[in-house]
């Protein structure tokens, strides 16, 4: 199905949903009144005929009710699977040709939710804390085994300051994932 198809028939969709949630209520008011007269005629016990004219207007409504809720159920159906439809295959309006989408050749990005097993690199994951599905954002902090590195570039008589380069290699460093949306601490990624 073309796209700007769907998209006119999802406008028309929602358009009638809300017609339809219109005539509703004006049913429903209309069914209160009736539910009044009605009661009214009731008490009196007079005008038989009136009583059964108001009467039958209430069974009318009532159907008319019922295939709304019909027409409702159909329409969020059908919604819902417009929705659904992937667009896999898009035909041109205009030449004629029909295009059909090849899927992405690359394979879809993983989504890993055992943030133990979150990689150096910003990943797709749940958030813990806000139960969102994010892409993290990894930050690096000075971890032990800089420091470690550090250390033994001293013991080796490391001179003029390069035992000071571990902290600035990534690769020595502690990768922090991050939430993107709530900005919680997910996981740190330690290199020991
Ligand atoms: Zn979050």
């Amino acid at each position: 199905m073309p796209g700007p198809y769907r998209e006119q028939e999802l406008a028309n969709i929602s358009e009638e949903l809300n017609q339809l949630s219109i005539r509703r209520q004006q049913i429903n008011d209309r069914r209160n009144v009736l539910g009044l007269l009605i009661e009214f005629r009731q008490n009196t016990g007079r005008n038989e005929q009136q009583y059964s004219q108001l009467n039958s207007e209430m069974q009318e409504l009532d159907k008319e009710l019922e295939v709304l809720s019909e027409r409702k159920i159909q329409l969020l159906a059908e919604q819902e699977r417009l929705r659904r439809t992937t667009r896999l295959i898009d035909t041109s309006v205009s030449s004629g040709v029909i295009f059909v989408e090849t899927p992405p050749s690359f394979p879809a990005p993983q989504v890993i939710l055992d943030v133990q097993l979150l990689p150096r690199n910003p990943a797709q994951t749940q958030c813990p804390f806000c139960r969102q599905f994010v892409t993290t954002e990894v930050t690096t902090t000075t971890g032990s085994v800089a420091y470690l590195v550090c250390l033994i570039s001293i013991v080796f008589g490391c001179v003029a300051g390069c035992c000071l380069i571990p902290f600035c290699v990534d690769a020595f460093r502690d990768v922090v994932h991050k939430c993107p949306k709530c900005r919680s601490k997910i996981h740190t990624c330690k290199k020991l």
